[in-house]
C-alpha cells in the first residue's frame, strides 16, 4: 500500500479562543428549519409550534454509583442510535404478517415480499438513487464495503484517505490501495486526490470518501471531491454512515456512484445496512453470499446466478431489518428540516460549551469553523479518556465513547501533539434522543471533571476498566426475555 504524500502533514489542535472562555448561556429557542441562521441570530420560536423531530423510544433510567437513578443521557448516537417510535411500530405491524419472502404463494408471504421490495424503493428515494442503481441489503456499512471490494473489476486501483473508519479503510486489496494522508483543509484534500489520480495508471479507479467523520463529526466536501474523481474517470463510493442521519444525501447531486450506510445509526435496529449504486460491477461480480435466492438455475455441472440485488443477498433476507431501515428513512426524509435545526442547536452548544472549558481540548481535521454533525472528540487535561467516560456514566448517567473509534490513523494524527500518554479521546455524539438538559448536564459534568477531577475514587478492574471504588450499581440486570 502506498502512502501518497510528499507534503508534510501536521495537525493543529483546535485552539480555544479566549472569547469562548466562559461557558455560553444555554440556548433555549430552536432555529426555524432551513433558515440557515445560528441559534443566536434566530428569533425566539415557541417550542410548541417548532417543527417536531421524530420521537425516539423513551430514554431509560440508569443507576449512578451512589444508588441514585437518572434519565440516561445518550451521547453515543455516533455508535448506535436508539430506535424511533415509528420504526418500532412499523416492525410491530410487519410482524403480524411475518412469513417467507420471495418464496411463497401464501398471502402473508406475498405481503412480506411486498414490504421487502417496497423497503428497497424507500431506501432508493432516501439517497436519490438513479435509474438503474441497485439497492442491496447488507448487514451494515462494513458489510456493504466488503461487498463492493469483492465486486471491483480486476486491477481496480482504490484511493482512500487515512481519515476513514476502518470499515472503509481496510476492505481493499492492499497492493492496489493508495492511502492519502489526513488533509489539513478541504482544498488540501482536493489537491491530494488530484495528485493521486494523476499518478494512477489503472483503467479502473475507485475513490472512497467519507461523508462525515465519525471522530470529529466534520462534513467532507463530497461534491467537490467527487467532481475531481469524475474528471479523471474514477468512480466514487461514499461512506454515509455518519452522514445520512444528519444531512440529505442525493447520489446525483453529489456525483457519487455508490453509497453505504447502516440502519443502527439512523434509529433502526442492528443487522441491516445498504449498498446503493451502479449495477454493472455488482452484476458482473461473483455472488457475495452463494446460496438460495441468489441463483437463477442450478444444474449438476453449472450454476447460473441472478443479476440485481438478489445476486448478493443469498439466504433468507432480514425482512424486518429492511422494513425498519425503510421506516427510519421515511421518518428522517419527512422531518429533515426539523432534524437539521435541532442538531444545529445541539452542535453549537456542544462545541462552544466544550471549547470554553479550561483544560478541555477539542479536535478537528479542517479547523475550528468546520461544518459538522453533533459529534465532538475531546480530551480532559490530567484525566485519562477511559476515566472520563467511566465517571460521566457512573456519576451522571451519561453515555459517551472513548478510544480511537475504529479510526486509529486519524486519532493518532489528531493526538500527535499531545503528551505521550494521551493516546485516546472521548467522543460525544448527539442526535434525536438528545435534549437540552442532557447537553447542560454533560457540559456541567465535564467542567467539574476538568476543574476538580472525578467526584469519587475509582479503581481499574480487569475487563471493566475504571469503576468507582464504592460502586453501588448492580452489574447484572434482568434479561429482556
Ligand atoms: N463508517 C463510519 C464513518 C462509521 O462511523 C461506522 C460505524 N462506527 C462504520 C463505517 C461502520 O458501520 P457498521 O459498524 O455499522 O458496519
Amino acid at each position: 500500500m502506498s502512502i501518497a504524500s510528499s507534503i508534510p502533514h501536521t495537525f493543529t489542535r483546535e485552539r480555544r479562543q479566549p472569547w469562548l472562555r466562559s461557558v455560553p448561556a444555554p440556548i433555549t429557542s430552536p432555529v426555524s428549519p432551513g433558515s440557515g441562521r445560528s441559534a443566536a441570530q434566530a428569533p425566539a420560536v415557541d417550542r410548541l409550534t417548532a417543527p417536531a423531530i421524530p420521537a425516539t423510544v423513551a430514554a431509560p433510567t440508569v443507576p449512578t454509583w451512589n444508588g441514585g437513578v437518572v434519565e440516561y443521557a445518550n451521547f453515543d448516537h455516533g455508535a448506535s442510535t436508539p430506535a424511533l417510535v415509528s420504526v418500532v411500530a412499523a416492525v410491530d405491524k410487519a410482524t403480524a404478517t411475518y412469513s417467507s419472502v420471495h418464496r411463497g404463494q401464501g398471502w402473508a408471504s406475498q405481503v412480506s415480499s411486498h414490504y421487502y421490495e417496497a423497503a428497497r424503493d424507500e431506501v432508493a428515494r432516501f439517497v436519490g438513487a438513479r435509474e438503474g442503481d441497485e439497492v442491496v441489503f447488507t448487514r451494515n456499512t462494513t458489510d456493504s464495503f466488503n461487498l463492493l471490494a469483492r465486486a471491483l473489476p480486476r486491477r481496480t486501483q482504490v484511493i482512500v484517505f487515512a481519515t476513514e473508519h476502518h470499515a472503509t479503510l481496510l476492505p481493499w486489496e492492499e497492493r492496489r490501495t493508495t492511502r492519502l494522508p489526513v488533509p489539513l483543509t478541504h482544498r488540501d484534500a482536493e489537491a491530494l486526490l488530484r495528485d493521486a489520480l494523476k499518478r494512477s495508471t489503472s483503467s479502473s479507479t475507485l475513490v472512497v470518501l467519507s461523508g462525515a467523520s465519525n471522530v470529529t463529526g466534520e462534513y467532507w466536501a463530497v461534491e467537490r471531491l467527487a467532481a475531481v474523481a469524475r474528471g479523471r474517470g474514477a468512480r466514487v463510493a461514499l461512506d454515509a454512515a455518519q452522514l445520512v442521519g444528519h444531512r440529505r444525501v442525493d447520489l446525483d447531486t453529489l456525483g457519487v456512484d455508490y453509497v453505504a450506510f447502516s440502519g443502527h445509526k439512523i434509529y433502526a435496529p442492528y443487522g441491516t445496512g445498504v449498498l446503493v449504486g451502479r449495477a454493472d460491477w455488482l452484476d458482473k461480480a461473483a455472488p457475495y453470499l452463494a446460496g438460495g435466492g441468489a441463483t437463477a438455475e442450478v444444474a449438476p455441472l453449472s450454476t447460473t446466478w441472478k443479476t440485481g440485488p438478489a445476486r448478493h443477498e443469498g439466504g433468507t433476507p432480514n425482512v424486518l431489518g429492511a422494513i425498519a431501515v425503510a421506516a427510519a428513512c421515511a421518518a428522517i426524509r419527512e422531518h429533515r428540516g426539523a432534524i437539521e435545526s435541532h442538531e444545529q442547536r445541539l452542535t453549537e452548544r456542544l462545541v462552544g460549551g466544550l471549547r470554553a472549558i479550561e483544560g478541555v481540548e477539542t479536535f478537528s481535521i479542517f479547523g475550528d469553523d468546520a461544518d459538522r454533525a453533533p459529534v465532538v472528540a475531546f480530551t480532559v487535561e490530567g484525566v485519562p479518556s477511559p476515566l472520563v467516560s467511566a465517571a460521566l456514566s457512573a456519576e451522571h448517567g451519561i453515555g459517551v465513547r472513548d478510544g480511537k473509534f475504529c479510526a486509529h490513523l486519524l486519532v493518532d494524527a489528531l493526538l500527535a501533539d499531545e503528551d505521550a500518554d494521551v493516546t485516546t479521546a472521548v467522543r460525544v455524539s448527539a442526535g434525536l434522543a438528545t435534549t437540552d438538559e442532557h447537553v447542560e448536564r454533560l457540559l456541567g459534568a465535564v467542567a467539574s471533571l476538568a476543574a476538580n477531577g472525578t467526584g469519587t475514587a475509582y479503581k481499574q478492574v480487569e475487563g471493566r476498566g475504571w469503576v468507582p471504588v464504592d460502586d453501588q450499581r448492580e452489574t447484572l440486570v434482568d434479561l429482556p426475555w
